[in-house]
């Protein structure tokens, strides 16, 4: 551990060094694998702490530690995917409650909701998270909380954090925020007064496209130990190899996602300058809708891009034209990847529902990566032509 308190470090030290900075045992600055199921009592009713990797493990207990950390909150969890995350934080609710949720969202968080939690009584109403007053007129007395994606996925809307937690706050109800497309670097909900904040940890924080990963943070204790009770039953646990790789991602994070902010930022301007392109949704735009409530939440505006073609037969065109742009789902690697929310990320979701956010036949997502931009605007423009 850095002397001091760590908490008063900047960001960009903080990704570097987690939590702990090194093993305390043996001194290695590379945070050990804990390979081990389970852990040797030191005798009855004596533990070193640890006892069952399901219940905790240091390697993820690390990960868990930085993650909230860096989130400027006190409890971390580490979960096997993104979605086991939102599984356990939809646990938190019973039979009966109802929850506000943006209407524009992963097409994966749509399908449990709608496909899995529905069927255990948990009602979902989808409205337009980036204009505030669509969320107040959607509360009912069963409301117990509001899920957010900010920006959203794919058409990155931006939510005014800080509305929103009003009003959840006067409702004495939870603001739940996925924070996957920012990351703590450039936006930390908890700060802005939401009370749950998770992650797809296989994006940013991973930054390889090489392991799932979902986390959870938290401030409120009650909160916390109701999550470690449904984490340690489930067991969707994170292992420590790949705790170990988020960690790992996680030290690199504020160089990749500058340089992927700074590609996002020149190709989002270049896009707007070709006549095959429709329209251009990046929230790092002056003339974005959510410009600057993204300014006064957020350190950045991240490097999501989704764009429209203006024929819809260009569609299929660039996706077999790419040549550095990897066809593929998935978003926040340093690998730049291109995705047909349509049919791929979004398929989930209704038709009306899609149709009525813009998810159509004709748009396209981009995530950019940290390559040269002007090869990748290169490899767009042969795409194109
Ligand atoms: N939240 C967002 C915004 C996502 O984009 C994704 C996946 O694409 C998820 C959650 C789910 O995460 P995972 O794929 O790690 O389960």
């Amino acid at each position: 551990m850095i002397n001091g308190d760590v908490r008063d470090l900047k960001i960009q030290t903080k990704v570097v060094h987690g939590f702990k900075g090194y093993d305390e045992h043996t001194g290695a600055i590379s945070y050990p694998i804990y390979q081990s199921a389970t852990f040797r009592h030191p005798g009855l009713n004596q533990t070193t702490g640890y006892d069952y990797s399901r219940l905790q493990n240091p390697t993820r207990e690390e990960l868990e530690n930085t993650i909230a950390l860096l989130e400027n909150g006190k409890y971390g969890f580490a979960f096997s995917s993104g979605m086991a995350a939102v599984s356990t934080v939809l646990k938190l609710f019973d039979p009966g409650d109802h929850i506000v949720v943006s209407d524009d969202l992963y097409g994966g968080t749509y399908r449990i909701f709608g496909e899995v939690f529905s069927k255990y009584g948990i009602q979902f109403s989808y409205v337009d998270t980036s204009e505030t007053g669509q969320i107040q007129n959607s509360i009912k007395p069963n409301t117990k909380a509001v899920f957010i994606e900010t920006p959203t996925n794919p058409m990155m809307k931006v939510a005014d954090i800080r509305a929103a937690a009003q009003i959840t706050r006067s409702k004495g109800i939870q603001l739940i925020v996925d924070n996957t497309f920012l990351t703590p670097l450039y936006q930390r909900p908890l700060e802005l007064g939401a009370d749950i904040v998770l992650h797809s940890g296989t994006k940013y924080l991973g930054g390889h496209n090489d392991t799932l990963a979902g986390l959870v943070v938290v401030n409120d204790q009650q909160t916390a130990e109701k999550i470690k009770l449904i984490q340690k039953s489930e067991g969707a646990v994170l292992s420590p190899f790949d705790s170990w790789l988020i960690l790992r991602g996680i030290k690199t994070l504020g160089i990749r996602l500058e340089k992927q902010q700074k590609n996002a930022m020149e190709i989002a301007y270049w896009l707007r300058t070709q006549n095959k392109i429709d329209k251009v949704y990046y929230a790092g735009l002056p003339d974005h809708k959510g410009y600057e409530i993204s300014k006064a939440q957020a350190d950045g505006f991240g490097a999501m891009i989704s764009f429209t073609v203006k024929d819809k037969n260009l569609v299929e065109q660039i996706l077999g034209r790419v040549k550095l742009i990897i066809f593929a789902e998935s978003l926040g690697g340093v690998e730049s990847l291109i995705t047909y929310p349509l049919v791929q990320t979004h398929a989930a979701i209704p038709q009306e529902i899609r149709e009525r956010i813009g998810v159509n036949d004709r748009l396209l997502r981009l995530s950019v990566g940290i390559e040269a931009a002007d090869d990748l605007i290169n490899d767009l423009k042969q795409a194109l032509e």
